[in-house]
C-alpha cells in the first residue's frame, strides 16, 4: 500500500495555502482534489475582497485570522506579483439606525486590532466617490482586491518547488483509521487506490462536512454540518461608478449587495444570499431585485446596463435561523481521530484569512500532531 505523510482533502485557496506551508518543512505532502483542476468550487466564486476584519466579533477565529491575513497577504502578493490594490472601502449608511450600525462596526474593527478606521460625512463620501449618495460611512483604508486565480497559481508553484504532490482529478471515497494511519481510498479516473497517511487535513470546502462524516465523526453532534449559502452577482457595463469597495450596512446572512471593482477597474455587484439545497452555480436572482437594493446608495444604477455574471455558494455552519457561527479549525484528537485536522465552514472571510490559516494549521500539526 502506498504511504503519505500528510494528506489534504481540497485543492481550494485553503487547501493549498496549507500544502504550500506544510511542504516546506515536510516531505509526502500530497493534496487530492476531485475536479480537473484546482480552486473551480468557492475559492473561484467570490468577491476577491481582501478584508480588513471589521465584520466578525472580537476574539473569533474568523476576526483574527481576518486580521493577521490582510497584512499577510499585502506582503505575500507585493513580494510575489500576484495582482492586488489597497482601494479602501466606504460602508455607507443612510438613516439615525445605519448610522449607528456603522459606528457599532467601527467600535468592533478597533476592538479586532483595526486601528485605521474613520468615520466620513457625506462632504467627504462625494469627493470620494461622486455617485455614492449616503449621510455617514467608515472609511476602511485597508480592505482591497486580490486576483484569487493567481494567488491560487502562486501556491501551485509553490507546492511544486517544495516537492509535494497535487493529484487533480482525484475524489476521496472513504478515510478508516487503522493501526499505522488514515486508510484513504480514492478513485483517480477510473482507478480506485488506497493511501495510508499519518495525517489528513479536510479542507474540502463545502463538503467538509461530508468529509468529516467519512472519518467516522458525528457532524450533527459536533456541529459541523454546513448549509449552503448562495450568491449571485451581476456586472455594471460601461464606465466604473465607483473606483473603491462600497458596501451598504450589513442585513441578513451576507454582507449586503455591494460593489467590487476587480482588477481592471470594472465592477461586480453581489453577492445577495439566500440559502438553498444544493450546489448550482447558475445565477438565479432578477436585475431589478439587484437595482433595487442598490438604488439607494448609488441612484446612478438605473441607468447603468447591468449583466449576469456569476454566483458563490458559501459553505456555513450558521442555519437560516442562527446567530454568529465561527470557523471550526480543529485537531480531533479529543474526538478519537488523532491526526486529523478539520477545516469546517470556511467561508468569507477565508480568501483573506487563508495565509493565516496556514500558519494556524502548520503550528497546531508541527506542536500538536507530529
Ligand atoms: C459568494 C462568496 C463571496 C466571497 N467573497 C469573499 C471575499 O471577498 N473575501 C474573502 O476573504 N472570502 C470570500 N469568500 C470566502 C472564500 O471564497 C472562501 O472562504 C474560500 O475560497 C474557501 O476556500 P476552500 O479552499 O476552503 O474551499 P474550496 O475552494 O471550495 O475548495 C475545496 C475543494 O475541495 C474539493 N473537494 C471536496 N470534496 C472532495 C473530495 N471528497 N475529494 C477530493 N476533493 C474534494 C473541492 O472540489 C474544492 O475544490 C466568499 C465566498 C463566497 C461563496
Amino acid at each position: 500500500m502506498e504511504r503519505a505523510n500528510i494528506v489534504i482533502i481540497g485543492g481550494g485557496v485553503v487547501g493549498l495555502a496549507i500544502a504550500a506551508k506544510l511542504s516546506e518543512l515536510n516531505k509526502d505532502v500530497f493534496i487530492f482534489e476531485k475536479n480537473k483542476r484546482v480552486g473551480q468550487e468557492v475559492s473561484s466564486h467570490n468577491s476577491g475582497v481582501i478584508h480588513s476584519g471589521i465584520h466578525y466579533p472580537r476574539d473569533s477565529l474568523k476576526a483574527e485570522l481576518c486580521v493577521k491575513g490582510n497584512r499577510k497577504m499585502y506582503d505575500l502578493c507585493g513580494r510575489n506579483r500576484i495582482p492586488y490594490k489597497r482601494l479602501g472601502k466606504l460602508t455607507v449608511a443612510r438613516g439615525e439606525r445605519e448610522i449607528k450600525e456603522i459606528e457599532k462596526l467601527k467600535r468592533q474593527g478597533e476592538e479586532n486590532g483595526i486601528l485605521d478606521l474613520e468615520l466620513l460625512d457625506s462632504d467627504q463620501i462625494k469627493k470620494m466617490e461622486p455617485n455614492v449618495a449616503a449621510d455617514r460611512a467608515l472609511y476602511s483604508p485597508s480592505s482591497g482586491i486580490v486576483e484569487p486565480d493567481e494567488l491560487m497559481n502562486y501556491y501551485q508553484a509553490k507546492i511544486g518547488i517544495n516537492g509535494a504532490i497535487i493529484s487533480t482529478n482525484t475524489v476521496v471515497k472513504s478515510i478508516r483509521k487503522g493501526n499505522s494511519g488514515y486508510e484513504i481510498t480514492a478513485r483517480s479516473s477510473n482507478d480506485e487506490f488506497v493511501i495510508v497517511a499519518n495525517t489528513v487535513i479536510n479542507s474540502a470546502g463545502l463538503y467538509a462536512d461530508r468529509v468529516a462524516e467519512m472519518a467516522g465523526l458525528d457532524v450533527d453532534r459536533l456541529g459541523y454540518r454546513l448549509h449552503y449559502c448562495k450568491g449571485d452577482y451581476f456586472r455594471i457595463t460601461g464606465t466604473p461608478l465607483v473606483r473603491r469597495l462600497v458596501y451598504p450596512v450589513p442585513a441578513g446572512a451576507g454582507l449586503g449587495i455591494h460593489l467590487t471593482p476587480d482588477i481592471s477597474g470594472s465592477i461586480k455587484m453581489g453577492p445577495n444570499s439566500y440559502y438553498v439545497d444544493k450546489i448550482d452555480y447558475r445565477v438565479e436572482t432578477r436585475e431589478e431585485e439587484f437595482r433595487k437594493d442598490v438604488r439607494g446608495y448609488l441612484p446612478s444604477i438605473d441607468n447603468a446596463q447591468i449583466n449576469e455574471d456569476s454566483s458563490g455558494i458559501r459553505p456555513k455552519i450558521q442555519g437560516p435561523n442562527d446567530s454568529f457561527k465561527d470557523f471550526v479549525i480543529m485537531n480531533e484528537e479529543g474526538n478519537g481521530l488523532p491526526g486529523l485536522i478539520n477545516l469546517i465552514g470556511i467561508e468569507s472571510p477565508g480568501l483573506t484569512a487563508s495565509p493565516a490559516i496556514s500558519d494556524l494549521i502548520s503550528e497546531m500539526y508541527e506542536n500538536e500532531v507530529k
